[in-house]
Order: structure tokens, then C-alpha cells, then sequence
């Protein structure tokens, strides 16, 4: 922090020296020395200078030209055509193409140290393409830019510095890029005497070839990405023609999806499933957990009655029928995901396992063994995810329940252990200990829901507690044992190990990709560090036609996010020979459906610090709403980041009783610019829950009124009453 700070106030000092030269250069008017005329003039002075005293001149000149650029001060034309005239091509060449680079980088540096910190954080979001640009193809800009001589020299230091791009790269790349420009100059320096005025020496077919050589590292690219492809596809044979327009592979949220936008738009499209059309949000994710949280709500307000004035509300739990209502949800929503509503949409499904065997075919093992070849154009892989088993012995040989396998309980579990502190652990946690099991929570990291800022977390694990889960943040699950039949987990707390009994134990510590066993592997697609498939920002894979959506490309794992990704595949894949999308991931908001909900859009508190963006923060507590207090609800808080000084949304947590829904209202702000105020200027049905969005942004205004012009308002209603 100390040394950071002191290199700033480094650059701070040699960025006010730069200031002084600048208002001297400009008292004393030098740039009308830095003239053609003047320079012809005193051609034979510095000829004769250099003659006389050789290394001194060179270094002076060295000197005085690198001052200049580093200060971007006009003139850097006349002192190059100076170096050809006093030492000719070949010194003169070295000279200022090593003193050209080295202002540049100076120039570059000051502009990164006194502003690039402010200039990020000022107009980060909007500057984050430009960044992303310039981290992929910023030597290609900038030898583009320093190849054309017409780009100003200054300009170009000053506006990199403000970017990404490395210093040493920048000094390569720019002494690479202005040779040809340098040799033009110094070399119509040594010919000064027929020079009339500067644009002498660029003659109109000079400039065209300067500008087609700054061309050529674009082209380049575009070749070099061409060859790559080309690269890729080697060793496929390409059919001739396609059967279809796109493949799908998998009957999830993504794929459902993809297969409906390009059956919509009168592609030809087959989407294959090999389990259960709906994938794992209708079958085994978002679904069944819903409704189950459901049933363990009423009971919970059952138990409760009482405080409402309802007596003899016992809430016994039929654990059976619990899960027969479970199934019958599923039952219920099945037809919207379902083989025959994709037939009338104009999906063409096939049931059985899809395997890619070259970028443009799938074979596909229908239920009866017998195998067909499809070709395709493109292809949308949405394989999904499946829970992580980790590797604790005894685990696997003591039997587990996961999110796949926990929805075939018939038995209300008596002692169930539940390995994990993430929003699956925490909603199904709750939800068993409401319906009666005895829950037992077990988190390695010190928190529960660890993505959340600390205060939700301690909201939702005083919660669970409070519905009787016994909550073991900090504690290492390290072996599974069964000793007589009694099942114990060993954990790790600080150096003590603790035994916990239990009948069932539900692992959930995360999902992993389904990236095995479909030919991934033989394609040689890569994988990303988190095993997801590697995609650009088109979500395209290694193969430009192979696209990748939901949990098994990341990086969020929720039914809508694969849906959104699906419409940017499927448009993508149909039409990207038009128009490429990127998919657009600035507004992706998620809840837990825990009691209370936990619900996010943007940054939380933790993030902002994180990436050091500024923000200020605005809270509602829902204790306050009225709604919440009359339906007994009154907990949990509204927390709004804004960009300081101003409404705009940079991200909302909201804790409490239908947070999910209430987000929404900060989803569509965000979405489409409406800050804090147009909140606040739209009313809201009294007394709905909703209102705590208005009552949030109440608080953010309160906190901004202008108390100077409310004092003369004060003071001026004084005056009428006198
Ligand atoms: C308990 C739980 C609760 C959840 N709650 C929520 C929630 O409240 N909100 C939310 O947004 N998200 C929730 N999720 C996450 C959500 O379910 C997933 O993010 C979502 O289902 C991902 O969709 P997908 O299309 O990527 O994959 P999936 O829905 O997993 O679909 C992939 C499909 O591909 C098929 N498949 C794979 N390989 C092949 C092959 N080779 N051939 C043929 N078929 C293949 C699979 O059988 C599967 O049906 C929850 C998840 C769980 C486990």
C-alpha cells in the first residue's frame, strides 16, 4: 500500500515537472522554432556541431527529441527530418527511432500512472469491450495505428496508456511499427534543401502505401484466424450437404431452447435427449426442490399457526405424500418441455445418446440399441451438469443421496447429514429439518452461501438454525465410517476431529460438467480450468460451428442463464455468417430460495471492494415494510450499490420474503438504464411487498437531497409565514 502509494505521488511529481515544461515550452513559444525555414537555416550549424563534437551532439539531440515526445510536444516532425539532415540515414535512423520509442513509452507511462486508475474506474463498464479488444488483439491495433503516419504520435501514447496493454509490449510494438514512417522521415531530412514544406515528403502514393502497410497486420489477423480454422477442420471430411440446419444436444433448459428459436425461424433442427426431456430443472433441480420447499413452508406456518390466532393446527408431516406431490408437480409442467410440444413446434426429438463424431455429425443410439448419422451445420451442446461427489473415503461405500438421487425418498430421513453450504445445501437443508428430519449442516468454508456478502450469509445461517439445522461452518468433512450398522461422519474443526451420526447423507458441494463420454475427447475440444467447455464470447468451442450453452459451459449455473445463452447459440449458429451476438452477461440475477429468499442483480458489496469499484450503498429493512409486518414476514433488507453521486443500479441484494419476485424491478432498471429515481417515481400498489423497492430508493434520495437548497427553501417558507 505504502509502495503503491509513493509510486503514485512519483508520477504525480514528474507529472506536474511535464506541466511546467509545457507552460514554459508554450511562454517561450518554441514550437514557432520548430519550423522548416528555421531548420534549412541552421542546417550547416548543426552539421557543423555534430562534426565538431560528435557523441556529445548525438546525445543532446537523443536527449532533447526524447524530452519532447515523452511531453508530447509538437515539433517531433522538424527534429526528425533534423537527425537525417545532421547525421544522415543511418545514424539518424537509430537515433530517433530508439528516442521516438523511449518518449512514447514515457508518454505512456505518465498517461497510465496519473490516469488510467481514474479514467477505468470513471467509465469502467462502458470501457470493458474496449479492454477485452485490446487484452485479444491490442499489438494488432496498435501496429496498425504506429504503421499509418496520419494517426497523431501523441495521441496514440496518451490513449494506450489508458488501456491494458503491457508496457514492454507497447514499446516494441510502437519501435517496430514507426520504422517505415522513420526511415520516410530522416531519410527527406538528409535530402533538406529541396524540401519545401512537410507535406512534400508525403506524396499521396506515399500515404497509400503507408496506409495499405497498416492494413496488412488486420488482414494478417484475419488470415492467421482463417489459416487456424482451416487448421481445426484439417482432418474432418466436410460433407457436401447437411441434413439439418442444427443439432442439439440435450433436452435441458439450454437445449430446449436453441431447438425452439431455430425451429421458430424454420431452421431444421433435431434435439436429442438421452433421459428426460426437461433435463435437471423439470426432473431433479428447480423443480421438485420447489415444491418441496413448498410443502416444508406450510409446515413451518402450521407449527407457527398459533401466533396467528389459528388453533389446532398440527402440521403433521406425511413425508410420502410430501414427495407424491413433488412428482406431481413434475408431472404437471412436464408437457411444456415435452417430446410431443416440440413435435408441434417444429423441433424434430429424438430420445437416445447423442455422440459427435466429426464437427458436422452426431450419432445418435436411439432406446431400441439401433443408431443413426445425422449431419448438421452447426451444433448447440447443452449437456449440463451432474452432481460432484468428492473424493471423502467411505463415501461412495457408505451410499450417498444427491440433488439426482434425493427425490426418490419415500422416507422422511430421521438424522439427515447435509455435505454442503451453497444454495442447493441451504434450501434443501431447511426444508428437511422443516418437514421434521433432524439436519445436520456441514460447510467447509467459514460461511454458508460464500458467493452472498457476510451479512446474508449470517441471515440465512441464523435462519436455518432457527429451524432447528445445526449449522457446522468451518468444519472439513474427512472420512465416512459405519461402525455397527450406526453411520457416522468424521469432520475436521480447527485440529479436533468431531463424529456426527446420521442415516442419510445428501452431497451437495457442487456440479460438474458433463464433458465425458460424447466425443468431446476424440474432437479435442478444450475444456476451461473449471472443467466447462472453453467457448468465446460467441460461445462458439475450438470449432467455430460447435456451440456450447447452460452448466456444461458456465459460468453460471441456472436455468435462465442457459436459456439466455441458448438464444445467442441458436442465433449464432443460423446466422452468424450475417451477424455474431456476444452473449450479454451484465444483468444475470439468481436467488435462493431459501426462508428467507436471498436475491442478487450485479455486484454485491464484497465485489465492488473487490474490484475496486466505487460505489455507495443504500438499505431498506423489510422489518419496516408494512406488508411484511402484517404477514409476519417483517425480516431481511433491500442493499443497493450505486455509482457514486448518481441513481445509477450497480447491483441490488435483496434478503427477505419473495426477494426473487421483488428483484425483477431492479432486473428491468438495470437492464435498461432506469436509475433510483424513476424507482422512486412509479408507484406501487399499497400495501405489497413491492414497496420496499420504492422505499429503498426513498432512502438513496433522503441521503442526496440538497441540503443547501433546502435551507433557502426553509428559510423562504419562514418568510411566508411571517
Ligand atoms: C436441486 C437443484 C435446484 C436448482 N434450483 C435452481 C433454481 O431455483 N433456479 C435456477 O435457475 N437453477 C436452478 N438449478 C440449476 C438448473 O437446474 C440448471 O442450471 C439447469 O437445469 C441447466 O440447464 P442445462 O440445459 O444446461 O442442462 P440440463 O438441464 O442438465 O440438461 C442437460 C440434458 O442433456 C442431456 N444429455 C447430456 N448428454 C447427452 C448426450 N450425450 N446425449 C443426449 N442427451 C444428453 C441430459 O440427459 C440432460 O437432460 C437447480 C439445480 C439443482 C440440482
Amino acid at each position: 500500500m505504502m509502495a503503491t502509494t509513493s509510486r503514485k505521488s512519483w508520477w504525480i511529481g514528474i507529472g506536474l515537472a511535464a506541466a511546467v515544461v509545457v507552460a514554459l515550452y508554450q511562454y517561450f513559444d518554441v514550437g514557432r522554432l520548430l519550423t522548416l525555414d528555421n531548420l534549412n537555416a541552421s542546417r550547416d550549424a548543426l552539421v557543423g556541431a555534430y562534426q565538431a563534437r560528435p557523441l556529445l551532439t548525438l546525445l543532446s539531440f537523443f536527449g532533447v527529441y526524447v524530452v519532447a515526445t515523452a511531453l508530447s510536444i509538437p515539433g517531433a516532425l522538424i527534429l526528425t527530418l533534423a537527425a537525417g539532415a545532421m547525421f544522415g540515414l543511418g545514424v539518424g535512423l537509430l537515433v530517433v527511432s530508439f528516442a521516438s520509442s523511449l518518449g512514447a513509452l514515457l508518454a505512456f507511462l505518465v498517461s497510465r500512472y496519473l490516469l488510467r486508475d481514474w479514467v477505468q474506474a470513471r467509465f469502467g463498464p462502458s470501457l470493458a469491450p474496449i479492454n477485452d479488444g485490446i487484452r485479444r488483439d491490442g499489438v494488432f491495433y496498435l501496429l496498425t495505428l504506429r504503421l499509418v503516419p496520419v494517426f497523431p504520435f501523441w495521441l496514440i501514447n496518451l490513449l494506450m496508456g489508458l488501456t491494458p496493454i503491457g508496457a514492454g509490449r507497447f514499446y516494441a510494438v510502437s519501435q517496430l511499427g514507426m520504422l517505415a514512417g522513420t526511415v520516410v522521415y530522416v531519410n527527406a531530412g538528409t535530402q533538406l534543401a529541396a524540401l519545401q514544406s512537410p507535406r512534400d515528403i508525403l506524396s499521396p502514393a506515399l500515404l497509400g502505401s503507408f496506409v495499405l502497410l497498416g492494413v496488412f497486420p488486420l488482414l494478417a489477423k484475419a488470415m492467421v484466424r482463417w489459416l487456424q480454422r482451416r487448421k481445426v477442420y484439417a482432418k474432418w471430411p466436410r460433407p457436401k450437404a447437411f441434413d439439418r440446419n442444427l443439432v442439439v444436444i440435450g433436452a435441458g433448459a439450454g437445449g430446449l431452447v436453441a431447438a425452439y428459436i431455430a425451429a421458430a425461424v424454420k431452421a431444421k433442427v433435431t434435439l436429442i435427449e438421452g433421459h428426460r426431456m426437461g433435463g435437471d430443472c423439470l426432473n431433479s433441480g428447480c423443480v421438485p426442490s420447489k415444491a418441496l420447499i413448498r410443502s416444508a413452508k406450510l409446515a413451518k406456518e402450521l407449527h407457527g399457526a398459533a401466533r396467528f390466532g389459528v388453533r389446532d393446527a398440527a402440521g403433521r408431516v406425511d413425508f410420502a405424500a410430501v414427495m407424491r406431490r413433488v412428482h406431481g408437480v413434475i408431472r404437471d409442467i412436464e408437457p411444456h418441455d415435452s417430446v410431443e410440444r416440440y413435435t408441434r413446434l417444429g423441433v424434430e426429438v429424438l430420445q437416445g445418446h447423442a455422440r459427435i463424431t466429426t464437427p458436422w455429425s452426431v450419432e445418435v443410439t436411439l432406446a431400441d440399441g439401433s443408431k443413426r448419422v445425422l449431419t448438421t451445420r452447426s451444433l448447440v451442446i447443452a449437456a449440463g451438469a451432474h452432481p460432484f461427489v468428492p473424493p471423502i473415503p467411505g463415501l461412495a461405500e457408505t451410499g450417498l443421496l444427491t440433488s439426482d438421487t434425493v427425490w426418490g425418498l419415500t422416507e422422511l430421513p430421521k438424522r439427515l447429514l447435509v455435505l454442503g453450504g451453497g444454495p442447493i445445501g441451504c434450501e434443501l437443508a431447511q426444508s428437511f429439518a422443516r418437514l421434521g428430519a433432524q439436519v445436520t449442516q456441514v460447510e467447509m468454508a467459514p460461511r454458508v452461501m460464500l458467493r452472498e456478502d457476510p451479512e446474508v450469509s449470517a441471515l440465512v445461517a441464523d435462519s436455518l438454525r432457527a429451524d432447528g439445522v445445526e449449522l457446522l461452518t468451518g468444519h472439513q468433512a474427512v472420512r465416512v465410517d459405519s461402525i455397527d450398522g450406526v453411520k457416522r461422519l468424521v469432520v475436521k474443526h480447527g485440529t479436533s476431529e468431531i463424529l456426527l451420526e446420521f442415516d442419510q447423507i445428501l452431497c451437495a458441494v457442487g456440479r460438474s460438467p458433463r464433458v465425458t463420454g460424447y466425443g468431446l475427447e476424440e474432437l479435442g475440444i478444450p475444456l476451461t480450468p473449471r472443467k466447462t467447455i472453453e467457448t468465446n464470447a460467441y460461445l462458439q468451442t475450438r470449432f467455430p460451428n460447435i456451440y456450447a450453452v447452460g452448466d456444461v459451459a458456465g459460468p453460471f449455473q441456472l436455468t435462465h442463464a442457459a436459456a439466455h445463452q441458448a438464444w445467442y447459440a441458436a442465433v449464432n449458429a443460423l446466422f452468424g455468417r450475417f451477424k455474431r451476438f456476444k452473449a450479454d452477461y451484465s444483468v444475470i440475477p439468481w436467488t435462493t430460495f431459501t426462508d428467507p429468499e436471498v436475491a442478487r442483480v450485479g455486484l454485491s458489496e464484497t465485489e465492488a471492494t473487490e474490484q475496486g469499484t466505487p460505489f455507495e450503498v443504500t438499505r431498506y429493512g423489510i422489518d419496516d415494510l408494512d406488508r411484511a409486518i402484517a404477514d409476519g414476514t417483517a425480516q431481511g433488507f433491500v442493499k443497493i450499490l450505486t455509482v457514486p453521486g448518481k441513481d445509477k443500479i450497480l447491483g441490488v441484494t435483496i434478503v427477505g420474503e419473495h426477494a426473487g419476485d421483488l428483484l425483477a424491478e431492479y432486473v428491468l432498471a438495470m437492464k435498461h438504464g432506469l436509475g433510483l429515481n424513476k424507482i422512486l417515481g412509479t408507484i406501487h400498489t399499497y400495501p405489497t411487498l413491492s414497496e420496499a423497492n420504492k422505499y429503498a430508493a426513498g432512502e438513496w434520495k433522503r441521503a442526496h437531497a440538497p441540503q443547501q437548497l433546502l435551507r433557502w427553501v426553509g428559510r423562504y417558507h419562514a418568510w411566508e409565514r411571517a
